[in-house]
């Protein structure tokens, strides 16, 4: 990680990760998170256990909230407060939602993300009480729909929010792996193309594997874009 300037006005510095870097720390959180609690990793990662991380890193977790103020497609906000833990909020829209499961899984790795890697910018900067007047949501990142899973890269918080949690429900070692063995197992040389029949049988592997959205399983086998080794022997 190094220090850039902040484009955006809302910090001097901002932290730049490499996505190798992101993929090495949220493999080393959430192996370590799982081992701490069970002795052993095994995935999908379940969403109580997303809740207790949550719950170690910020002051409070409201799965149950009313986000609608802030707009329609906003489903996660997590709120810093200098020198505390941040408070992070999930629209009550995904947990009362059966057939949202996995965006409830994804959003609240997603404020996950924000809280691990961004609460301390606000410990460094805080917002001004001039700022906070004039921006009253200066001290919130406030997370809409389709930026969940990935940004642009210039809007760089939602950008690495949405990386973590990929790496997070999904760690490279892995992916990687699964899709080493598809490969191996249909005798397929390189990159598998996600156009393809394999392409999603090995997406649908994924999304089983993980329990995560077609989407999800897509953007994080996009990103990783492994390449198999050649059989051997
Ligand atoms: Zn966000």
């Amino acid at each position: 990680m190094k220090y850039v300037r902040d484009t955006t006005g809302r910090f001097q510095q901002r932290p730049h990760y490499e996505p190798a870097e992101l993929d090495r720390e949220c493999e080393t959180i959430i192996t370590g998170f799982l081992k701490d609690l069970y002795g052993k990793v095994e995935y999908p990662v379940v969403t109580d256990d997303l809740t207790k991380l949550i719950e170690r890193d910020a002051q409070d977790l409201d799965l149950y909230a009313d986000l609608s103020h802030y707009g329609a497609d906003v489903e996660g906000v997590t709120e810093f407060q200098p020198n505390h833990k941040p408070r992070v909020s999930i629209s009550k829209e995904l947990m009362e939602n059966d057939r949202r499961a996995n965006r409830l899984r994804t959003t609240m790795t997603h404020e996950y993300g924000h809280v691990k890697f961004h609460a301390y910018l606000w410990d460094v900067e805080p917002p001004s009480p001039d700022l906070l007047r004039r921006v009253p949501n200066g001290n919130k990142i406030i997370c809409k729909r389709e930026t969940m899973i990935d940004a642009a890269q210039t809007d760089w918080m939602e950008w690495q929010a949405g990386y973590i949690c990929g790496a997070i429900l999904m760690p490279k070692t892995s992916v990687v792996r699964i899709c080493r063995e598809y490969a191996e197992a249909h005798g397929l040389y390189g990159a598998v193309s996600l156009q393809t029949t394999h392409g999603h049988a090995l997406m649908a592997q994924v999304v089983s594997t993980f329990a995560v959205s077609d989407d999800a399983a897509r953007v994080r086998l996009l990103k990783l874009n492994p390449r198999p080794a050649p059989p051997t022997g």
